[in-house]
This record gives C-alpha cells, structure tokens and sequence, in this order.
C-alpha cells in the first residue's frame, strides 16, 4: 500500500486531500502540491479508521493533546474520558502515552474510542517491556524495540514520536558543553541515552534509521522525529546539544522523504519569546521544509499551576512564525498527571493561541471569523456571539450566571454600555 507521500508524488488525489481540502478552503492541487514536496503530511485517514489531519504548509495549526497512565495513576477509564474530553475540545490529534498498566490494551482502547488521530512514543512501551522482562530498561533488545514500533503501528497509531536523532555525537556535544541547568527532560531521551551509555552502543533508531522508515512506510504512519534532548529550561534553549540533535534529525528528515515515509520534525521545549523564530527557521531550511512540531513550547520557567498559559503565549507565537502542529500543556505540567479538567482547559487554551498565531500565518485567509464576532459584539447580538465563539457555550453560562438589567448591555458596564450608547449616533 502506497503513502499519501508516494500517492501525491504519482499526481493522484486521495479522498483525504479532497476532505482536507473542503474543511480548510484550499485547492486540491495546491494540498497534493504540498504532500508530493513533504511540507504537508496527512496523519490518519480512512485506512486508519480516523478523521484526516493535515499538517503543514499552508494549512491551520493543529493542536495534540498527550494522555496516558503513569506508573502512579492507572485509570483505563479515566484515560479514555481524557481522550473524549480532549476531542470535544478541538483537539486535532491525541498522543497516547501511557507507562502504566496493559499498555497495549489501553492503546487500542484509546484507538477505539477517539475518531481523531491516535500517535505514541513507542519508545516508553519498548523501555517498560524491557524493564518487565529483563528487569532493566538498558537491557532492550533491538528486536523488541523493532517489535513495539510494528505493534504499535499495525494497531492504528497514525503518528510516531520516535528518537532517532540522538546518537553518540549528540551525546559528545551534551558532554562538552557541560549539564544542563534544567537536565535532560525526554522521558524516551533521558531513557535512550542511559541505554547508549550503559551499552556502549550508537542507537539503534539511529544506526538502522532505513528499518524504521520501512515499518511506518508499510502503515503509512507518519514518522515525527523526536526531540530527546529538548530544553527543559529557558538558559538550555538553543544549546550545542540540542541543535545538533535537529540537524541530524533534518538528515533523517530528508532519508525519510526520499523512501516515501510521510516525515515531521519535533520541537522544544522551554524558549524564550525571541527565539521561537530563529528554531522555526532552522528547522524549516534545514529539514527542507518538514511540518514542524511544536512542545508548547514553554516561554518562562516558573508558570508552575499556569503552564498552560506559559504555553499558549509560545503557541500564538509558533503558529504566527509557521510552526504547523503544537502540543498543549495542561495546568498540571511539571506537578502531576493531568485529570479530565486540566485537559479541556489545556486544549482550550492552545487552540485559542494556535488561532491567535493562525490570524497572522495565513492572513487574509481565515479572518472572516473574527470580524464576524465583531461586528456581532457591536451588534449587541448575544446568540450569534455565542455560536461564532470558539468556546460559546463557556461564554453563554458566564453571561447567564450574571444577568444584567437590560438584554442589551452586560453586567461589567451596565447602564454606560459602550456599544449601546455609541451604536444610538453611528448607525
Ligand atoms: S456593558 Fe460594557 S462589556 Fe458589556 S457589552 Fe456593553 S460595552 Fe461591552
């Protein structure tokens, strides 16, 4: 079965792109364009038994949300409320990522239960099952790792964070520039490092890159290259370690494309606010283009409790500078594993600032929106307020939980409603 890469480079249209291209207005050819060059990838589809995403040049910015057990929480059910929860939300895709409990029932579970696209990082069930077996993560075998990546895919899972980037020069460069303030904050980074070390050994994603491309070809599950050495703090941003983990993953980026493997590449992490452009720019020349994945990213260190609004600052900002998929954090980054609410609030928050970034990367094109809610706002029309909001019916029980006097105005102004008394001479 061919990829949407290869489908695209042999001129022929999916029923993808012709879905892609009705729910975001943009013509077939310039989407088919786009896949056939690698700047748009399409994770999901109907062979994967979920909606189609579109990632990339041109397109909106889309929204992950990450869920899954700890070795702590093991809550299937809770798990799957989070994944409904965040779909409800406006969440484009779902990263399942669980550590904790049947880890293969749980995956198909979540698959089973979302009708967005389902990625991992199968990097954590491979280190988890080594653990089992073995009784020490440094101990996985190849062909478990191997094992793991074709499960996970022939199960449905539509996109991969694999760690493939890190190998023994990433490794020098960490050594030599000395710790880092925040440490090393991947969980399948820390973890493949420790196992390089302990072995003595380059990675084996890395070593045999050709064998994964192969698998995720074979499912046509796009290959997200991991950041395993993203900052975890703002003084690490931009550091020799990390950018040498991107450009080796820009190489890949390009193997990849080159075998027909729909490919993206992943981001940091903690950047402060005037950096976030110069780490799109690189990605996007030296990869060739490749859909940019985003982690938040985070802008400060100590919006501990607020993260999700730390993140959605770095999200507008990404979106604006053409980052293409942003993962959202939660309220309960860096504390504890997210419950139902701190999902809804951390997708909510990321899809406000993706549409904020969104109105300046594709201006001119998806304003209509916005001005319509203006001119709504001016007309003192409530109802149409409610239905053009991104979250109306969140504004409507905050409009009915204080009820004003009069139907025209709301309680913050009241009588000396702006609009109502400028709206009597300007109309
Ligand atoms: S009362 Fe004030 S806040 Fe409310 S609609 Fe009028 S101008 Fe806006």
């Amino acid at each position: 079965m061919k990829t949407q890469l290869e489908l695209a480079r042999d001129a022929l249209t999916s029923e993808e792109i012709h879905v892609i291209s009705n729910l975001e207005h943009i013509e077939l050819e310039d989407i088919r364009t786009n896949v056939a060059n690698g700047t748009v990838v399409i994770i999901g589809g109907s062979r994967h038994g979920s909606k189609p995403v579109g990632v990339g040049e041109g397109l909106t910015s889309k929204v992950n949300a990450s869920i899954g057990t700890s070795t702590d929480i093991i809550d299937i059910d809770l798990e799957i409320k989070k994944a409904k929860a965040a779909e409800e939300s406006g969440a484009d895709t779902l990263m399942e990522l669980s550590v904790g409990g049947d880890l293969d029932m749980i995956r198909r579970e979540i698959i089973a239960a979302t009708s967005i696209p389902v990625g991992t990082v199968p990097l954590y069930q491979a280190f988890r099952e080594a653990t089992v077996l073995y009784g020490d993560p440094n101990k996985l075998t190849e062909e478990l790792l191997f094992d793991v990546i074709e499960r996970q895919c022939a199960d449905g899972v539509t996109f991969m964070a694999i760690h493939c980037g890190i190998n023994l020069y990433t490794i020098e460069r960490l050594n030599k520039q000395g710790y880092r303030f925040g440490g090393l904050v991947s969980k399948g980074g820390a973890t493949m490092v420790g196992w390089m070390l302990a072995n003595k050994r380059e990675n084996p994603l890395y070593e045999k890159f050709g064998r994964v491309v192969e698998i995720l070809k074979k499912y046509d599950t796009v290959l997200s290259l991991g950041n395993g050495l993203r900052a975890g703090a703002i003084a690490d941003s931009l550091d020799r370690a990390q950018i040498q983990e991107l450009i080796i993953n820009c190489e890949l980026a390009e193997v990849a494309r080159n075998m027909g493997c729909q490919v993206m590449v992943e981001g940091p992490g903690h950047v402060p606010l005037d950096e976030i452009e110069t780490s799109i720019i690189l990605e996007k020349k030296m990869s060739g283009g490749a859909p940019y994945y985003m982690l938040g990213p985070l802008v400060t260190d100590v919006g501990a409790g607020y993260d999700h609004i730390t993140a959605a600052i770095g999200i507008a900002s990404s979106s604006r500078y053409g980052a293409d998929l942003l993962c959202y954090i939660t309220p309960s980054e860096h504390l504890a594993l997210p419950n139902v609410e701190d999902v809804i609030t951390g997708v909510k928050a990321a899809k406000i600032a993706a549409h904020a970034g969104d109105i300046v990367k594709l201006r001119g094109k998806i304003d209509k929106r916005d001005l319509d809610m203006s001119l709504a706002r001016r007309d003192i029309d409530w109802e149409k307020q409610f239905s053009i909001a991104l979250y109306g019916n969140d504004a409507r029980k905050i409009r009915e939980s204080r009820t004003p006097e009069s139907e025209h105005s709301c309680t913050m102004c009241g009588k000396f409603c702006a609009l109502e008394n400028a709206n009597r001479y300007f109309r």
